[in-house]
């Protein structure tokens, strides 16, 4: 039986060693954290998935939580000077997204790889651990997120426009906030160079929530969580920006309390593509999965699925290699496959992050006329590919609006 270790218990990880397990594979996952430590620890994203990445999860029976509240679509606006809407439109998904707490789902799916026979060892993994690891495994993978252990990934310049933190991002997972009166949605309001702010049903420990994520512009007024200690701080904080740049928000949010003391995080992180494979000292090659080596700002809320994906992919070419060893040459394809897709989500996220330019413009404004437009900007999140066609280019933008305007 082919053994493979996995150093990472997130999305990307656990979503792999459950998928071999699962194809009779000897598999070991290496946390960090016990279980208890996630289930009591501070949230670490706002996690929503959308219709093709759940379909991932379903397709290996990981989709514990159908209780979870669905997210049936997205209503788009951009704050205008005088404190109203310049723009402000909404759209279905075609199939609904959904956040599931990743202090929900990891402890369960931890779980359930004891339950398949697997391992799972407690260990902050070092590079040392690496190498011992490497000579006794047919493959070692590194999902350990924004770890440490990342950086002997070395970064892909090329494929990395950005080399700071673009937003200062903070959640507040909170009870209380007034539903849309239409379908469920992930509320998301650009405040042109202040930052953004979303919005959308989760499930999280206490039950369902809102989750609020705010993307502050580094030094704006937005990047003004500095001064907050308490989680009571953090919440008025939270709703103090609302109050300044979103009345219509604020007006959602007078019955809001915070889910869990836990239920807040702040940081900041500069988006990352890194080189796929890292060579130990002694020579043998690990590979980087997910987020260590194609790390993206949240703005799109790209983060989970890219992990699945990235998981799907992976578990793909591993039971298409058989028994053929896993060398240099293998992980660099394999990677360079999943990148084919990844590539979209980079490009289109880094874009985001950049002020928009005039074509974006017309296409967020024709959206409140064109429901077609609106539709596909909306289903993009699913399948961010789509945005090459059209978005991504003036002038296959300009050319995609004339005719759906004619
Ligand atoms: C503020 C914020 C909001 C977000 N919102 C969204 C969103 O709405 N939608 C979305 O799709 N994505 C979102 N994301 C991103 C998403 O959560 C991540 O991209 C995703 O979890 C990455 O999965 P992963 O498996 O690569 O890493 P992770 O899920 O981060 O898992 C990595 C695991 O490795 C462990 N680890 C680290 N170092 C070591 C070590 N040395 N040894 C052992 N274990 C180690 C960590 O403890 C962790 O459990 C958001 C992220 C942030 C920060």
């Amino acid at each position: 039986m082919r053994k493979i270790l996995i150093v990472g218990a997130g999305q990307s990880g656990l979503h792999l060693a459950l998928g071999l397990l699962k194809n009779g594979y000897d598999v070991t996952v290496v946390s960090n954290r016990t279980p208890d430590d996630i289930r009591d620890g501070r949230v670490m994203s706002s996690q929503a998935m959308f219709g093709t990445t759940l379909g991932h999860e379903r397709a290996l029976g990981l989709d514990h939580w159908p209780h979870c509240p669905p997210i049936d679509g997205i209503r788009f606006a951009v704050a205008g000077p005088d404190g109203g809407q310049a723009i402000g439109w909404a759209a279905r998904l075609r199939e609904p997204a959904r956040s599931v707490d990743q202090r929900v789902k990891m402890p369960a799916w931890l779980a359930e790889v004891e339950e398949l026979g697997g391992r799972v060892e407690i260990r902050d993994v070092t590079p040392a651990d690496l190498e011992t690891y490497a000579a006794t495994h047919d493959l070692v993978l590194v999902a350990a997120g924004k770890g440490k252990i990342a950086s002997l990934f070395e970064r892909d310049a090329a494929r990395s426009p950005y080399d700071a933190p673009q937003r200062a991002l903070a959640l507040t997972y909170v009870t209380g906030l007034a539903p849309r009166p239409e379908h469920s949605a992930v509320c998301f309001n650009v405040i042109p160079g202040v930052g953004e702010y979303f919005v959308f049903p989760a499930l999280t420990v206490t039950g369902p929530c809102e989750i609020m994520v705010f993307e502050g512009v580094p030094g704006g007024p937005m990047d003004c969580w500095g001064e907050v200690r308490t989680p009571a701080e953090h919440l008025a904080t939270s709703r103090s920006i609302l109050e300044t740049f979103l009345p219509w928000e604020a007006a959602r949010c007078d019955g809001i309390e915070l889910t869990d003391a836990m239920g807040t995080l702040t940081g900041r992180f500069a988006p990352t593509v890194r080189r796929p494979v890292a060579l130990l000292p002694t020579g043998a090659p690990v590979l980087g999965v997910a987020d260590v080596v194609t790390l993206n700002d949240p703005i799109t809320g790209q983060g989970a699925g890219n992990a699945a994906r990235c998981a799907a992919a992976y578990l793909q070419a591993i039971l298409e290699h058989g028994d053929r060893p896993f060398d240099q040459a293998w992980m660099e394809r394999t990677f360079e496959r999943f990148w084919e897709q990844a590539r979209h989500v980079t490009d289109w996220t880094n874009a985001l992050l950049a002020p928009p330019p005039p074509h974006v413009l017309e296409i967020l404004g024709a959206a409140g006329s064109l429901p077609e437009v609106a539709s596909r900007f909306v289903n993009g999140f699913d399948d961010p590919t789509d945005f090459a066609e059209w978005f991504m280019d003036p002038d296959s933008a300009r050319r995609y609006l004339a005719e759906v305007s004619s």
